[in-house]
């Protein structure tokens, strides 16, 4: 039999399948740095067919496969475990733009566009591709299917599930579905989409995808808000939904916790308020006729919550690089915590209504277990998602902090499901999270998981200990 390493050169090329340690490095290991992998190749198909090809000789010669994009991902779910025998198959090399039809308002794009030249062929065409995330200069469209992606306008235009009408895919024995169907409306049996999307590559490889397209904004205007409590964001939500409807795009929360981080890591960045507050909301209004609707419904909307008292001091961005001075705080902070030092994170979402409740209590609960420990929570308070992250106490041993992981996530997760939230909901499940989540599913759900990875993956070569523990 040819060696694995030469079958595979024969069918994407010498130079798209590296072995040296030194080329595998940036693929072995996440954006974290907390997980690192040992790949026995890392291969960069050029296009669909090739992805199949090396699909069915992994599948033949019995050889596990993880996808990875643009290696963005917060789970670990892109790497390869340590044994040195997975194959890394990186799409950044599908980067076409197949089509955009704007009579339909979509496109066809395959899996290793990244987000940021997707919106911008999206703008080229005089639309909007609305997903956003502060990776996206990097992240593929792959992944963010793969992973569900959310980021700041859910809460408007939803998730990446339902950005995506159709998909392409290659099954784990190297088989083309070819489901790339533009169709808003399409019963025709089970909807097979679904379960490739959030599935973080353990199903098949997506290769395409056939996505919405939305008319631009013609006007979009950013605030910072300084406010009293969590409730009192809450309320604010509430009442922007209300007045503002599908104009409101953003509603993003930063804990005051971030602020000294990002002053630390990113001095540049200027925070707008002078004064400490518990906390800021970023809130942004779109109009489809103009400038002057959108201030209009914005100064409304701040303008009652300024008379209640729910929003204390506010600025409004008056032009397109001081909105970007707002939006870059907050697109910082993850950086900002990782420069800081070791950080236990918790991408968790929850009803509105219950989230100032739980972030009391378990702030609560988080500095009885580890005195001193810094929670920095921020994220999208208009989808319910916050990221409730616990840093180390300053100066503390951070391989000790890092013992304590475990029994962290399981003092947040626990009353994160207390709550009626999940343990999970953006960044995927992965190595990271994959065993804390089986443990708050029902055995029922469990099960219905493994006949599904079962039937679509029978050989169990897709990337396997991500998602559900391998059987
Ligand atoms: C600074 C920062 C901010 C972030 N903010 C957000 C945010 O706001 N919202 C959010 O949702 N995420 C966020 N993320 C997480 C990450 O960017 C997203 O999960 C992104 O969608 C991952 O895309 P990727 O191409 O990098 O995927 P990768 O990291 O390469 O892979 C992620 C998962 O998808 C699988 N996968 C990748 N491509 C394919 C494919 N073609 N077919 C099948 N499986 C595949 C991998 O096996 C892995 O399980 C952030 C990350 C960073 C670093």
């Amino acid at each position: 039999m040819t060696d694995l390493v030469a079958a595979l050169r024969a069918l994407v090329g010498d130079a798209h399948v590296l072995t040296l340690p030194d080329d595998m490095a940036a693929y072995n290991t996440d954006w974290r740095r907390k997980y690192l992998g040992r790949a026995r190749a890392v291969v960069r198909p050029g296009s669909t067919a090739e992805v199949a090809a090396v699909m069915a000789l992994a599948h033949d010669r019995g050889v596990a496969v993880v996808p990875q994009g643009g290696n963005t991902g917060l789970s670990g779910g892109a790497t390869p475990d340590a044994y040195g025998q997975q194959l890394v198959l990186n799409l950044c090399r599908l980067n076409r733009i197949r089509h955009i039809d704007a009579a339909n308002d979509t496109v066809v794009v395959e899996a290793g566009v990244t987000l940021q030249a997707l919106q911008d062929a999206a703008r080229g065409a005089g639309r909007l591709f609305p997903l956003s995330l502060a990776a996206q200069g990097s992240c593929t469209v792959g992944g963010n299917l793969a992973t569900n992606a959310g980021g700041t306008a859910v809460l408007r235009y939803g998730n990446m599930r339902e950005l995506t009408l159709g998909l392409e895919v290659v099954t784990p024995d190297g088989q083309v579905w070819n489901g790339l169907r533009a169709l808003r409306k399409d019963n025709t049996g089970y909807d097979l989409k679904q379960l490739y999307i959030g599935s973080e590559g353990s199903l098949g490889v997506i290769t395409a995808a056939a996505l919405k397209l939305f008319a631009p904004p013609r006007a979009t205007l950013t605030a910072m808000m300084a406010l009293p409590s969590l409730t009192d964001a809450v309320t604010l939500l509430t009442q922007a939904r209300l007045e503002l409807g599908p104009a409101l795009t953003a509603f993003e929360v930063i804990s005051n916790a971030c602020v000294p981080l990002l002053a630390r890591h990113f001095p540049a960045l200027r925070w707008p308020f002078a004064t400490n507050h518990p906390l800021a909301v970023l809130l942004e209004v779109s109009d489809h006729h103009g400038e002057a609707g959108a201030r209009d419904a914005l100064e409304r909307v701040l303008g009652l919550a300024m008379d209640v008292g729910t929003v204390v001091d506010g600025v409004v961005a008056e032009s397109l690089s001081q909105s970007r001075q707002l939006w870059a705080l907050r697109e910082h902070i993850s950086e900002a915590q990782g420069l800081d030092g070791p950080h236990i994170k918790h991408d968790i979402s929850l009803p509105a209504s219950h989230v100032a409740a739980f972030v009391g209590d378990a702030e609560v609960l988080v500095a009885r277990a580890a005195p001193g420990a810094r929670v920095a929570w921020f994220g999208h308070l208009g989808d319910g998602n916050l990221h409730f992250n616990v840093l180390a106490p300053p100066g503390s041993n951070a391989a000790a902090f890092a013992e304590r992981q475990p029994e962290i996530n399981r003092l947040v997760h626990d009353q994160v499901v207390a709550f009626q939230g999940s343990i999970s909901a953006e960044h995927g499940l992965g190595q990271l999270r994959r065993d804390e989540n089986a443990r708050y599913k029902s055995e029922l759900e469990l099960a219905l998981m493994q006949a599904v990875k079962q039937a679509l993956d029978p050989l169990g070569l897709m990337n396997p200990g991500k998602v559900i523990s391998p059987q």
